[in-house]
């Protein structure tokens, strides 16, 4: 033990210049010899610690484990850092516990056992290390914040952009739609020019030649040609009329009216005006037992519909054929069916039949605008109604129309 004792200068001699906490004991865990730095770490004046059980330094709680770890490492007895992968930690003179590393050192001198522990005081650096740590949880929670924002800020660009696409579409319809009638327009002008010159000039011979009837007893005459006019007229009507239906249907404007009124009086009226169109020998066959049909709908639309394809029947019908109207109401539906034996509609053309302008092959020598069918189907699928056909080419062709009736009165 001497080469501890007070008068034995050689370990304080060693252990002074060292920074370090030099702390030795005996097997037994007595202090036998500190350096100032120690005792300075621990708050202990110049050998105030040695004889004192090393627990003096050890808070209570880890005294028992303590013992334990110190039991066997003196046993195994070689040189290593203690608290490997636990925290250590020593209790000051005044009781405050604060962090250390240590490192052990056994030796054996004259025989007798002990270790030498190197004691640093790491309160600095664990308080760094928890600072680090802090700034760390602040900046994970920042990028998190971020993070969270940018996602926002991506929702938001990619509603933004939705948005956008759907406000495109908007000015890419309204686009075409103006597209679609400058273009009605520019068909109209040409159709003007075009299809309107025949009957206005046939209009015109028929005003002159009536003006050369005078004579009381030439009326039979005059009515010839004034029938002729008043068909003309009819003619030029009817598609001036068609016309403003696609306008109308293009701008979103049409509005529709529902009436009641009596099935027979329409049916009249559109075979009245049909028979001033009718080639020689043909005839119409009116529908039987209508008589009875007060019906609620709108009056000008079905007219539309109903004169349309009249005038289709006789106009892609040959003299001396019948055309067929037949009518039937059954479950709500009113059904109307325009038989006639015409010219019909070559198979190939048959799908093309209700776009706009579309006239087929075999009826280009009769004057039409390819208008009439697509408007007809596009006002009845909006009053909830349907148009289809049949057509055989040479044969003759059968169009249908059913529309909703839920009024249906006797008169
Ligand atoms: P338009 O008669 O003025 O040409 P529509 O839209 O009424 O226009 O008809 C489109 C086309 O459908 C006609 O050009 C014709 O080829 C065909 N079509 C319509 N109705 C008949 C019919 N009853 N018989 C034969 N073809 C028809």
């Amino acid at each position: 033990m001497k080469v501890f004792e007070k008068d034995n200068n050689i370990f304080k001699l060693l252990s002074e210049a060292i920074s370090e906490g030099i702390i030795v004991v005996n097997e037994d865990q007595v202090i036998v010899a500190t350096n100032g730095s120690a005792n300075q770490i621990f708050g202990y004046n110049t050998d105030e610690l040695i004889g004192k059980h090393l627990n003096i330094l050890i808070p209570k709680k880890h005294h028992h484990n303590h013992h334990h770890h110190f039991e066997g490492f003196v046993s195994h007895s070689e040189k290593r850092n203690m608290g490997k992968g636990r925290d250590l930690f020593g209790v000051r003179k005044d009781g405050t516990i604060f962090p250390v590393e240590a490192g052990l050192n056994p030796f054996a001198i004259y025989g007798n056992n002990y270790v030498m522990a190197l004691v640093i005081d790491i309160t600095l650096r664990k308080q760094q290390e928890q600072q680090i740590q802090h700034l760390n949880t602040q900046l994970e929670q920042k990028i998190e914040e971020r993070t969270e924002e940018l996602h926002h800020t991506i929702q938001e660009l990619k509603e933004e952009v939705i948005l956008r696409k759907e406000a495109e579409t908007k000015t890419q319809e309204s686009l075409k739609k103006e597209r679609d009638l400058s273009e009605l327009k520019t068909k109209f002008l040409s159709l003007v020019s075009h299809e309107f010159k025949t009957p206005l000039s046939g209009i015109l011979t028929s005003a002159t030649l009536a003006g050369k009837y005078s004579k009381t007893e030439q009326q039979e005459k005059r009515k010839k040609h004034l029938d002729t006019i008043k068909n003309k007229v009819k003619y030029l009507d009817n598609i001036l009329n068609d016309f403003l239906s696609i306008e109308r249907l293009e701008t979103g404007k049409v509005t529709y009216k529902f009436s009641q009124f009596p099935l027979s009086k329409l049916i009249n009226e559109v075979v009245y005006d049909a028979n001033m169109l009718l080639k020689d020998g043909q005839r119409i066959n009116y529908p039987k037992d209508i008589d009875d049909y007060v019906i609620e709908f709108d009056e000008k639309i079905l007219e539309l519909v109903l004169s349309n394809l009249m005038n289709n029947a006789i106009k892609y019908s040959g003299e001396h054929t019948i055309i067929d109207l037949q009518v039937y109401y059954e479950n709500n539906i009113l059904t109307v069916k325009i038989i006639d034996q015409g010219i019909g509609i070559p198979k190939k053309e048959q799908g093309f039949i209700f776009k706009r302008y579309f006239r087929a092959e075999n009826a280009l020598l009769d004057q039409g605008t390819g208008i009439g069918l697509n408007i007809v189907k596009s006002h009845l699928e909006n009053l909830g109604g349907n148009i289809s056909f049949t057509s055989k080419e040479n044969q003759g062709s059968v169009f249908i129309i059913t529309i909703p009736i839920t009024n249906v009165l006797d008169s």
